[in-house]
Protein backbone atom coordinates (compact mmCIF):
# COMPACT_ATOMS: atom_id res chain seq x y z
CA UNK A 1 0.00 0.00 0.00
CA UNK A 2 1.30 3.49 -0.78
CA UNK A 3 1.86 5.35 2.17
CA UNK A 4 -0.61 8.84 1.94
CA UNK A 5 1.27 11.32 3.00
CA UNK A 6 -2.31 13.52 4.34
CA UNK A 7 -3.07 10.85 6.88
CA UNK A 8 0.40 10.42 8.41
CA UNK A 9 -0.25 14.33 8.87
CA UNK A 10 -3.79 13.64 10.67
CA UNK A 11 -2.32 11.29 12.75
CA UNK A 12 0.34 13.43 13.91
CA UNK A 13 -1.76 16.14 14.95
CA UNK A 14 -4.17 14.11 16.55
CA UNK A 15 -0.81 12.69 18.64
CA UNK A 16 -0.38 16.17 19.73
CA UNK A 17 -4.01 16.64 20.68
CA UNK A 18 -4.02 13.11 22.57
CA UNK A 19 -0.69 14.94 24.71
CA UNK A 20 -2.27 18.20 25.86
CA UNK A 21 -5.35 16.01 26.82
CA UNK A 22 -7.44 17.48 24.05
CA UNK A 23 -8.26 14.66 22.12
CA UNK A 24 -11.94 14.00 21.65
CA UNK A 25 -13.86 10.80 21.74
CA UNK A 26 -17.90 9.64 22.10
CA UNK A 27 -19.63 7.87 24.61
CA UNK A 28 -22.26 5.70 23.34
CA UNK A 29 -25.71 6.17 24.98
CA UNK A 30 -27.90 2.17 25.18
CA UNK A 31 -30.94 4.40 26.92
CA UNK A 32 -33.01 7.12 25.74
CA UNK A 33 -31.97 10.77 27.19
CA UNK A 34 -32.92 11.12 30.63
CA UNK A 35 -31.13 12.15 34.37
CA UNK A 36 -30.46 8.19 33.95
CA UNK A 37 -28.51 6.69 31.14
CA UNK A 38 -26.27 3.46 30.06
CA UNK A 39 -23.01 3.87 28.73
CA UNK A 40 -21.07 0.96 28.34
CA UNK A 41 -23.66 -1.69 30.30
CA UNK A 42 -23.36 1.08 33.37
CA UNK A 43 -26.25 3.51 34.79
CA UNK A 44 -25.10 6.67 35.22
CA UNK A 45 -26.40 9.85 36.53
CA UNK A 46 -26.65 12.20 33.89
CA UNK A 47 -25.32 15.78 34.09
CA UNK A 48 -24.33 17.36 30.71
CA UNK A 49 -27.09 17.05 28.95
CA UNK A 50 -28.70 20.30 27.57
CA UNK A 51 -32.39 18.37 28.11
CA UNK A 52 -33.03 20.63 30.98
CA UNK A 53 -36.66 20.18 31.41
CA UNK A 54 -36.08 16.55 30.98
CA UNK A 55 -38.64 16.68 27.54
CA UNK A 56 -36.02 14.69 25.59
CA UNK A 57 -38.02 11.49 26.47
CA UNK A 58 -41.47 12.83 27.65
CA UNK A 59 -44.37 10.01 26.78
CA UNK A 60 -46.85 12.96 25.20
CA UNK A 61 -43.92 14.27 23.44
CA UNK A 62 -42.84 10.84 22.20
CA UNK A 63 -46.26 9.78 21.30
CA UNK A 64 -46.73 13.37 19.39
CA UNK A 65 -43.97 12.28 16.99
CA UNK A 66 -45.11 8.65 16.52
CA UNK A 67 -49.10 10.00 15.67
CA UNK A 68 -46.94 12.72 13.11
CA UNK A 69 -45.11 10.41 11.66
CA UNK A 70 -48.49 8.29 10.88
CA UNK A 71 -50.11 11.02 9.95
CA UNK A 72 -47.91 12.85 7.94
CA UNK A 73 -44.85 10.13 6.69
CA UNK A 74 -41.10 10.09 7.88
CA UNK A 75 -39.36 12.67 4.66
CA UNK A 76 -40.28 15.86 4.03
CA UNK A 77 -39.33 15.40 0.74
CA UNK A 78 -37.94 18.99 -0.57
CA UNK A 79 -37.22 22.29 0.99
CA UNK A 80 -39.82 24.02 2.29
CA UNK A 81 -39.99 26.68 -0.81
CA UNK A 82 -40.27 23.79 -2.76
CA UNK A 83 -42.95 21.45 -2.10
CA UNK A 84 -41.59 20.41 1.51
CA UNK A 85 -43.80 23.07 4.01
CA UNK A 86 -46.63 21.40 5.74
CA UNK A 87 -49.69 22.35 7.60
CA UNK A 88 -48.30 21.03 10.81
CA UNK A 89 -45.27 23.48 10.30
CA UNK A 90 -47.24 26.35 9.20
CA UNK A 91 -49.13 25.98 12.62
CA UNK A 92 -45.69 25.72 14.42
CA UNK A 93 -44.37 28.65 13.20
CA UNK A 94 -47.70 31.10 14.38
CA UNK A 95 -47.24 29.20 17.82
CA UNK A 96 -43.51 29.92 18.22
CA UNK A 97 -43.92 33.54 17.02
CA UNK A 98 -46.78 34.69 19.24
CA UNK A 99 -44.66 32.28 22.20
CA UNK A 100 -41.57 34.91 21.31
CA UNK A 101 -43.91 38.10 21.01
CA UNK A 102 -43.40 38.47 17.40
CA UNK A 103 -45.48 38.86 14.39
CA UNK A 104 -43.62 36.29 12.55
CA UNK A 105 -41.43 32.78 12.64
CA UNK A 106 -39.53 30.38 10.86
CA UNK A 107 -38.28 26.93 11.89
CA UNK A 108 -34.96 25.33 10.62
CA UNK A 109 -33.10 21.80 10.94
CA UNK A 110 -30.36 23.20 13.57
CA UNK A 111 -29.78 25.95 15.79
CA UNK A 112 -26.40 26.08 13.57
CA UNK A 113 -28.21 26.23 10.46
CA UNK A 114 -30.59 28.90 11.82
CA UNK A 115 -27.38 30.99 12.71
CA UNK A 116 -25.70 30.85 9.27
CA UNK A 117 -29.50 31.64 7.83
CA UNK A 118 -29.79 34.94 9.82
CA UNK A 119 -26.30 36.31 9.51
CA UNK A 120 -25.57 35.27 6.01
CA UNK A 121 -29.51 36.52 4.90
CA UNK A 122 -29.27 40.01 6.34
CA UNK A 123 -25.21 41.27 6.03
CA UNK A 124 -23.10 41.05 3.50
CA UNK A 125 -19.71 42.80 1.75
CA UNK A 126 -20.07 46.41 2.85
CA UNK A 127 -21.99 45.54 6.28
CA UNK A 128 -20.82 45.21 9.41
CA UNK A 129 -21.35 42.56 12.63
CA UNK A 130 -20.32 43.43 16.08
CA UNK A 131 -20.25 40.28 18.67
CA UNK A 132 -19.48 39.21 21.88
CA UNK A 133 -16.03 37.48 21.57
CA UNK A 134 -17.74 34.60 23.85
CA UNK A 135 -20.72 33.49 21.36
CA UNK A 136 -21.38 30.31 19.97
CA UNK A 137 -19.14 28.88 17.58
CA UNK A 138 -21.91 28.47 14.90
CA UNK A 139 -22.29 32.63 15.06
CA UNK A 140 -18.71 33.06 14.41
CA UNK A 141 -19.04 30.77 11.25
CA UNK A 142 -21.93 32.41 10.47
CA UNK A 143 -20.16 35.78 10.45
CA UNK A 144 -17.39 34.34 8.68
CA UNK A 145 -19.60 33.04 6.01
CA UNK A 146 -21.58 36.42 5.40
CA UNK A 147 -18.38 38.03 4.31
CA UNK A 148 -19.40 41.03 6.80
CA UNK A 149 -17.00 43.20 8.38
CA UNK A 150 -16.44 41.25 11.96
CA UNK A 151 -16.18 43.25 15.00
CA UNK A 152 -15.93 41.44 18.15
CA UNK A 153 -15.68 43.01 22.10
CA UNK A 154 -14.69 41.13 25.11
CA UNK A 155 -17.42 39.96 26.55
CA UNK A 156 -20.62 41.59 27.71
CA UNK A 157 -18.50 44.47 27.48
CA UNK A 158 -21.21 47.26 26.66
CA UNK A 159 -18.84 50.39 25.99
CA UNK A 160 -16.47 48.80 23.89
CA UNK A 161 -19.66 47.77 21.97
CA UNK A 162 -20.53 51.12 22.14
CA UNK A 163 -17.01 52.38 20.77
CA UNK A 164 -17.46 50.18 17.32
CA UNK A 165 -20.45 51.14 16.58
CA UNK A 166 -19.35 55.14 16.73
CA UNK A 167 -16.61 53.89 14.62
CA UNK A 168 -18.66 52.22 11.80
CA UNK A 169 -19.84 53.18 8.53
CA UNK A 170 -21.52 50.15 7.73
CA UNK A 171 -24.54 50.21 5.39
CA UNK A 172 -26.12 47.40 7.71
CA UNK A 173 -25.05 46.83 11.19
CA UNK A 174 -26.22 43.55 13.46
CA UNK A 175 -24.84 43.05 16.77
CA UNK A 176 -24.91 39.51 17.40
CA UNK A 177 -25.16 37.64 20.76
CA UNK A 178 -25.78 34.68 22.89
CA UNK A 179 -28.68 35.69 25.86
CA UNK A 180 -27.27 33.07 27.92
CA UNK A 181 -23.13 32.14 27.11
CA UNK A 182 -23.32 28.48 26.59
CA UNK A 183 -20.02 27.68 28.51
CA UNK A 184 -20.52 29.97 31.15
CA UNK A 185 -24.09 30.60 31.88
CA UNK A 186 -24.27 33.95 32.56
CA UNK A 187 -26.76 36.52 30.94
CA UNK A 188 -26.12 39.07 28.26
CA UNK A 189 -26.76 43.03 28.88
CA UNK A 190 -29.58 42.95 26.61
CA UNK A 191 -30.77 45.88 27.76
CA UNK A 192 -27.90 47.86 26.95
CA UNK A 193 -27.66 46.09 23.88
CA UNK A 194 -30.94 47.28 22.59
CA UNK A 195 -30.19 50.67 23.39
CA UNK A 196 -27.72 51.06 21.51
CA UNK A 197 -28.82 49.11 18.55
CA UNK A 198 -31.47 51.87 18.62
CA UNK A 199 -28.85 54.54 19.33
CA UNK A 200 -26.67 53.20 16.55
CA UNK A 201 -29.37 52.24 14.02
CA UNK A 202 -28.50 48.36 14.26
CA UNK A 203 -30.44 45.22 14.47
CA UNK A 204 -29.66 43.02 17.37
CA UNK A 205 -29.88 39.21 17.11
CA UNK A 206 -30.19 36.87 19.74
CA UNK A 207 -29.31 33.36 20.12
CA UNK A 208 -31.75 32.06 22.95
CA UNK A 209 -30.33 28.69 22.94
CA UNK A 210 -30.29 28.22 26.72
CA UNK A 211 -32.85 30.45 27.46
CA UNK A 212 -35.73 28.94 25.89
CA UNK A 213 -38.04 27.02 27.71
CA UNK A 214 -35.86 27.98 31.04
CA UNK A 215 -36.15 31.57 31.74
CA UNK A 216 -39.37 34.20 31.38
CA UNK A 217 -41.90 31.02 32.28
CA UNK A 218 -40.04 29.13 29.79
CA UNK A 219 -40.71 32.30 27.07
CA UNK A 220 -37.29 32.92 27.18
CA UNK A 221 -34.48 35.86 27.94
CA UNK A 222 -36.19 38.62 26.46
CA UNK A 223 -39.39 38.42 28.92
CA UNK A 224 -37.24 37.65 31.75
CA UNK A 225 -35.81 40.93 31.35
CA UNK A 226 -39.00 42.71 29.93
CA UNK A 227 -37.25 43.51 26.61
CA UNK A 228 -39.32 44.03 23.44
CA UNK A 229 -38.17 45.38 19.90
CA UNK A 230 -39.03 45.34 16.16
CA UNK A 231 -34.77 45.50 16.05
CA UNK A 232 -34.86 42.43 17.62
CA UNK A 233 -34.54 39.45 15.81
CA UNK A 234 -34.94 36.39 18.42
CA UNK A 235 -34.00 32.63 17.51
CA UNK A 236 -34.51 29.97 20.28
CA UNK A 237 -33.10 26.21 19.33
CA UNK A 238 -35.50 22.91 20.12
CA UNK A 239 -33.16 20.34 20.55
CA UNK A 240 -32.25 21.54 23.86
CA UNK A 241 -35.40 22.57 26.94
CA UNK A 242 -37.75 21.81 24.29
CA UNK A 243 -36.40 18.17 23.84
CA UNK A 244 -36.95 18.05 20.12
CA UNK A 245 -34.62 19.41 17.60
CA UNK A 246 -34.12 22.12 15.02
CA UNK A 247 -34.59 26.04 15.69
CA UNK A 248 -36.91 28.98 15.25
CA UNK A 249 -36.20 32.75 14.27
CA UNK A 250 -39.06 34.85 15.22
CA UNK A 251 -38.83 38.38 14.18
CA UNK A 252 -41.07 41.34 11.94
CA UNK A 253 -42.80 39.83 9.33
CA UNK A 254 -40.62 41.46 6.61
CA UNK A 255 -37.65 40.27 8.63
CA UNK A 256 -38.66 36.69 8.18
CA UNK A 257 -40.27 37.86 4.28
CA UNK A 258 -36.14 38.45 3.29
CA UNK A 259 -34.74 35.54 5.20
CA UNK A 260 -37.60 33.51 2.98
CA UNK A 261 -35.87 35.01 0.02
CA UNK A 262 -32.47 35.17 0.96
CA UNK A 263 -31.07 32.81 3.41
CA UNK A 264 -29.39 29.89 1.74
CA UNK A 265 -28.92 27.58 5.08
CA UNK A 266 -33.30 27.87 4.92
CA UNK A 267 -33.27 27.54 1.07
CA UNK A 268 -31.16 25.10 0.04
CA UNK A 269 -31.80 22.18 2.44
CA UNK A 270 -34.61 19.60 2.61
CA UNK A 271 -37.37 20.75 5.60
CA UNK A 272 -37.18 18.67 8.18
CA UNK A 273 -39.85 15.85 8.81
CA UNK A 274 -42.97 17.03 9.70
CA UNK A 275 -42.99 14.81 12.78
CA UNK A 276 -40.75 17.17 13.97
CA UNK A 277 -43.07 19.82 14.15
CA UNK A 278 -45.93 17.50 15.78
CA UNK A 279 -43.60 16.80 18.50
CA UNK A 280 -42.55 20.42 18.45
CA UNK A 281 -46.96 21.15 19.15
CA UNK A 282 -46.82 18.21 22.42
CA UNK A 283 -43.56 19.98 23.93
CA UNK A 284 -44.61 23.36 23.79
CA UNK A 285 -48.16 22.52 25.54
CA UNK A 286 -45.82 20.84 27.78
CA UNK A 287 -43.78 24.33 28.25
CA UNK A 288 -46.67 26.09 28.68
CA UNK A 289 -48.85 23.91 31.13
CA UNK A 290 -46.30 22.07 33.06
CA UNK A 291 -44.87 24.94 35.63
CA UNK A 292 -43.34 22.65 38.08
CA UNK A 293 -40.72 21.58 35.72
CA UNK A 294 -39.68 25.13 35.90
CA UNK A 295 -39.59 24.83 39.00
CA UNK A 296 -38.09 21.85 40.07
CA UNK A 297 -35.28 23.13 37.44
CA UNK A 298 -34.78 26.50 39.82
CA UNK A 299 -34.86 24.81 42.45
CA UNK A 300 -31.88 22.76 42.08
CA UNK A 301 -30.01 25.95 40.54
CA UNK A 302 -29.91 27.43 43.86
CA UNK A 303 -29.73 24.06 46.20
CA UNK A 304 -26.28 23.66 43.92
CA UNK A 305 -24.98 26.98 44.12
CA UNK A 306 -26.18 27.26 48.24
CA UNK A 307 -24.38 24.39 48.38
CA UNK A 308 -20.68 24.80 46.88
CA UNK A 309 -20.76 28.32 47.30
CA UNK A 310 -17.24 29.54 48.91
CA UNK A 311 -16.12 25.80 48.22
CA UNK A 312 -14.80 25.71 44.62
CA UNK A 313 -15.03 28.67 41.55
CA UNK A 314 -18.47 28.74 40.62
CA UNK A 315 -20.13 31.65 37.34
CA UNK A 316 -22.28 34.11 38.14
CA UNK A 317 -25.15 31.78 36.38
CA UNK A 318 -28.93 31.71 37.14
CA UNK A 319 -29.48 29.03 34.11
CA UNK A 320 -28.97 25.14 34.12
CA UNK A 321 -25.60 25.70 33.07
CA UNK A 322 -23.70 25.76 36.16
CA UNK A 323 -19.60 25.59 35.60
CA UNK A 324 -16.78 25.07 38.01
CA UNK A 325 -13.50 26.30 37.08
CA UNK A 326 -10.24 24.62 37.43
CA UNK A 327 -7.01 25.33 37.54
CA UNK A 328 -5.71 22.94 34.34
CA UNK A 329 -6.92 20.74 31.58
CA UNK A 330 -5.56 18.10 33.22
CA UNK A 331 -7.37 18.49 36.20
CA UNK A 332 -10.19 19.18 34.56
CA UNK A 333 -10.37 15.67 32.48
CA UNK A 334 -8.92 14.00 35.78
CA UNK A 335 -12.01 15.43 37.73
CA UNK A 336 -14.00 14.41 35.43
CA UNK A 337 -12.95 10.77 34.69
CA UNK A 338 -13.12 10.11 38.38
CA UNK A 339 -17.20 11.72 38.62
CA UNK A 340 -17.52 8.80 36.02
CA UNK A 341 -16.27 6.30 37.57
CA UNK A 342 -18.51 6.86 40.53
CA UNK A 343 -21.17 7.04 38.34
CA UNK A 344 -21.94 10.31 38.16
CA UNK A 345 -21.73 12.05 34.26
CA UNK A 346 -19.98 15.80 33.94
CA UNK A 347 -18.40 16.98 30.92
CA UNK A 348 -14.49 18.24 31.15
CA UNK A 349 -14.63 21.52 28.29
CA UNK A 350 -11.74 22.28 27.64
CA UNK A 351 -9.90 24.68 25.34
CA UNK A 352 -10.45 25.46 22.27
CA UNK A 353 -14.04 25.47 23.20
CA UNK A 354 -13.02 27.71 26.08
CA UNK A 355 -10.39 29.62 27.46
CA UNK A 356 -10.64 28.66 31.22
CA UNK A 357 -10.66 24.68 31.47
CA UNK A 358 -13.59 23.45 33.79
CA UNK A 359 -16.59 20.88 34.64
CA UNK A 360 -19.65 22.25 32.72
CA UNK A 361 -22.38 20.72 34.88
CA UNK A 362 -25.88 20.81 33.70
CA UNK A 363 -29.08 20.26 36.07
CA UNK A 364 -32.41 19.48 34.72
CA UNK A 365 -36.23 19.44 35.72
CA UNK A 366 -35.71 15.19 35.23
CA UNK A 367 -33.27 14.81 38.21
CA UNK A 368 -34.41 14.29 41.85
CA UNK A 369 -33.18 16.16 44.96
CA UNK A 370 -31.07 13.33 46.15
CA UNK A 371 -29.73 13.27 43.05
CA UNK A 372 -28.69 16.36 43.11
CA UNK A 373 -27.60 16.33 46.73
CA UNK A 374 -25.31 13.20 46.07
CA UNK A 375 -23.52 15.29 43.07
CA UNK A 376 -22.81 18.05 45.56
CA UNK A 377 -21.50 15.56 47.53
CA UNK A 378 -19.44 13.76 45.68
CA UNK A 379 -17.88 17.00 43.74
CA UNK A 380 -16.85 18.43 47.43
CA UNK A 381 -15.22 14.98 48.11
CA UNK A 382 -13.35 14.89 44.82
CA UNK A 383 -12.18 18.58 44.38
CA UNK A 384 -10.91 18.39 47.97
CA UNK A 385 -8.89 15.38 47.29
CA UNK A 386 -7.17 16.74 43.86
C1 LIG B 1 -26.49 24.48 20.88
C2 LIG B 1 -26.34 25.89 20.40
C3 LIG B 1 -26.54 26.22 19.07
C4 LIG B 1 -26.75 25.19 18.00
O1 LIG B 1 -28.01 24.65 18.06
P1 LIG B 1 -28.24 23.17 17.47
O2 LIG B 1 -29.70 23.05 17.34
O3 LIG B 1 -27.65 22.24 18.48
O4 LIG B 1 -27.52 23.13 16.16
C5 LIG B 1 -26.50 27.55 18.71
N1 LIG B 1 -26.25 28.51 19.63
C6 LIG B 1 -26.00 28.21 20.92
C7 LIG B 1 -25.72 29.31 21.89
C8 LIG B 1 -26.04 26.88 21.34
O5 LIG B 1 -25.77 26.59 22.61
Amino acid sequence: MTEISLFAQLAAELTERKAASLYRTRRVLESAQGARVTVAGRELLNFCSNDYLGLANHPAIVAAAQAGAARWGVGSGASHLVAGHFAVEQELEERLAAWAGKPAAITLSTGYMANLAVVTGLVGRGDAVFADKTNHASLNDAMALSRADVKRFPHSDVAALERLLAASSAKRKLIIVDAVFSMDGDIAPLAQMLALAEAYDAMLYIDDAHGFGVLGEGRGTLVELGLASPRIIYMATLGKAAGVAGAYIAAEQVVIDYLINTAKPYIYTTAAPPMIAAAMHASLDVIETDIARRDTLHRHIAYFRETLAGRCELLPSRTAIQPIILPDVETAVAISQALFDAGFWVAAIRPPTVPTPRLRVILTAAHTEAEVAALCEILLKILKGS
